[in-house]
């Protein structure tokens, strides 16, 4: 156990511990920014282009585009799944919803990438996006369709027959 004088000394140290994080953190973006910023412009459009490009397909495997603190380019974050899912069920599909806590970042235009969710709180990319998946509902609920096993139609034909 720790004593009141011990605990307050793991507190302080563990602030200054995020207090270096954080600092480090801010370096690093600030030194993508200024190696991206040294590129030639036609660079940086071409890089920036195809980031807005890859961004949005990632965004369909699950990862949520943001802009990158660092160049502004569009860039992605993935995380974890939690809370319960919302399930919609249309005719021709169903849709799944669940928040996602964003824990990885990653830019391909500067190449920046940070990880934990408290940095990307710091980075401020750190807000909880809602992940879409969209199913068919024989893809969700199995191959089988359901009605097919109502027992009911077999009653039915045979009280018919009497
Ligand atoms: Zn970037």
């Amino acid at each position: 156990m720790l004593g009141s004088e011990e605990a307050e000394f793991a507190e302080e140290n563990l602030h200054k511990i995020e207090d270096i994080a954080l600092k480090k953190l801010k370096k690093s973006i600030e030194s993508f920014k200024i190696t991206f910023d040294a590129k030639e412009e036609s660079i940086r459009k071409e890089l920036r282009a195809s980031a807005k490009v890859n961004s949005k397909i990632l965004s369909f495997k699950g990862r949520h585009k943001v802009e990158c603190p660092a160049c502004q380019s569009v860039a992605t974050v993935i995380g974890k799944e939690i809370g319960a899912s919302k399930i919609e069920n249309g005719e021709y599909e169903v849709v799944v919803r669940r928040s996602v806590i964003p824990t990885e970042f990653d830019c391909i235009a500067c190449g920046l990438k940070i990880r934990g969710y408290p940095q990307l709180v710091a980075a401020k990319i750190g807000d909880y996006y809602t992940r879409r998946t969209t199913y068919s509902p024989q893809d969700y609920y199995g191959l089988i369709d359901p009605s097919y096993l109502d027992p009911s139609e077999y009653y039915g034909e045979e009280f018919n027959n009497e």
